[in-house]
């Protein structure tokens, strides 16, 4: 039977980012990432806004916060180092009156204790110089906020985890979790069906929107554990070309619809492409449907045209949709943070769970990754 040191599931970002990291830090482990699809990003990291988030928006103290803001600089670091396409567009993150004028000071003083230090405020004229086109009362610049290709950036984790030492194999899913004394028993399937064990004395479960039912296999109580994926729906409109052009930055309301506020985040990416969304609504679980509901236009506008006035009906045409793997919270409470557990209180030792990995989970990849290789120093410091 095969048995390697670490076993990464899942090539998203976050276990390509695991696999990049961990295999620089220990060149003489074996390293193996198991995917079921045919290549890597296939499922949630496809889908997304390609926004490098600054770390404003989540609670001060929270994972999100905290790998948030390291992951940003990490990120940053890594695109340039290895030529993945960015730019440091800078975000406003917006208000249409004064209640959302008193969010935004609160968003201010958040980015403070978040250690996020270089957001300005703008008031009308200055909003008026960077964004001509946009119309809100006032505006937090966040210079640090950016875009980026997260095709180009997994295809160079891909890479850089192979050169490192690490094995990506694909098409094989896995179905199984035997606990053993020192280690796990892994079954999986390849796509003929045929089914293999392997043993591994760690294993990082970065499994994306089934998570859940990764931890589940090891034995672990999900819904007793808080670890139960919900499925959280969010679709895209894309602005016509002609308008595109029209807006420069990343807006954000100082609301929006993913953390339970009223606004859509407007987003121009690394192409010149300028989309709205995504919203937010739950999808039935266990459907991963990513179509778009051309009717949702009319709300799209009716949100959006408060702060982009120039924007009309036959602008918006769908874009796509993106499910997030969000973790339960009660009705009305704030999305929850990051569960980034190694389950040593459950006897699992080496079994690093990463669920709930929602936004801004792209920017955190490299900040998770390290968190990841810091826990499993312990168990491989004594052998
Ligand atoms: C709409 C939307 C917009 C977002 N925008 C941003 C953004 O702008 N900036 C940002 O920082 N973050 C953003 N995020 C968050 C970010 O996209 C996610 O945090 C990140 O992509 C999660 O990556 P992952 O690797 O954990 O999951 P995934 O990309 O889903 O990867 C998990 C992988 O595990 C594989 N897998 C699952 N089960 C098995 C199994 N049993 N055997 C083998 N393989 C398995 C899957 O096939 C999949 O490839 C956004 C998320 C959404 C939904």
């Amino acid at each position: 039977m095969d048995r390697v040191d670490i076993l990464i599931v899942g090539a998203g970002v976050t276990g390509l980012a695991a696999a990049c990291c961990l295999a620089e830090r220990w060149p003489d482990k074996s390293i193996l990432l198991l995917e079921k699809h045919e290549t890597f990003g296939q499922e949630i990291t496809s889908r997304t806004s390609e926004v490098i988030h600054s770390g404003i928006y989540y609670p001060p103290g929270s994972l999100k916060a905290r790998l948030c803001v390291a992951g940003n600089r990490l990120l940053y670091d890594f695109c340039e180092k290895h030529q993945v396409p960015y730019r440091r567009s800078g975000k406003l993150i917006i208000a249409r009156d004064e209640g959302e004028s008193a969010q935004l000071a609160v968003l201010a003083r958040q980015a403070q204790e978040n250690g996020v230090t270089d957001v300005e405020w703008l008031d009308r004229p200055g909003i008026a110089r960077l964004e001509p086109h946009v119309e809100a009362v006032a505006a937090l610049l966040s210079p640090s906020s950016g875009i980026f290709d997260s095709y180009l950036l997994m295809e160079k984790m891909a890479k850089i985890a192979r050169r490192n030492g690490a094995m990506l194999v694909y098409r094989q899913l896995v179905i199984g979790i035997r606990v053993l004394e020192a280690g796990y028993q892994v079954e999986y399937q390849e796509e003929n069906g045929a089914r293999d064990v392997l043993m591994c004395r760690c294993l990082v479960n970065a499994a994306g929107m089934h998570a859940d039912a990764l931890a589940a296999m090891a034995g672990i109580p999900v819904d007793q554990a808080g670890y139960r994926i919900y499925r959280c729906k969010g679709e895209y409109f894309t602005v016509t070309n002609a308008k595109a052009q029209l807006v420069s930055r990343l807006i954000f309301p100082a609301g929006i619809r993913e953390l339970k506020g009223s606004g859509l985040p407007v987003i121009k990416d690394v192409s010149g492409r300028l989309r709205i969304g995504p919203d937010a609504h739950y999808a039935p679980s266990g459907s991963l449907d990513y179509s778009v509901n051309p009717a949702n236009a009319a709300q799209f506008l009716a949100i959006a045209g408060n702060y982009l006035p120039f924007l009309e009906a036959a602008d918006l045409r769908p874009d796509l949709a993106a499910v997030r793997p969000r973790l339960l919270v009660p009705c009305g409470s704030p999305p929850r943070d990051f569960i980034v557990c190694h389950e040593t209180e459950r006897g699992l030792s080496g079994f690093i769970n990463l669920i709930g990995i929602e936004s801004p989970g792209i920017t955190c990849c490299f900040s998770l990754a390290q968190m990841v290789g810091d826990m499993l120093n312990g168990v491989f410091a004594g052998t």
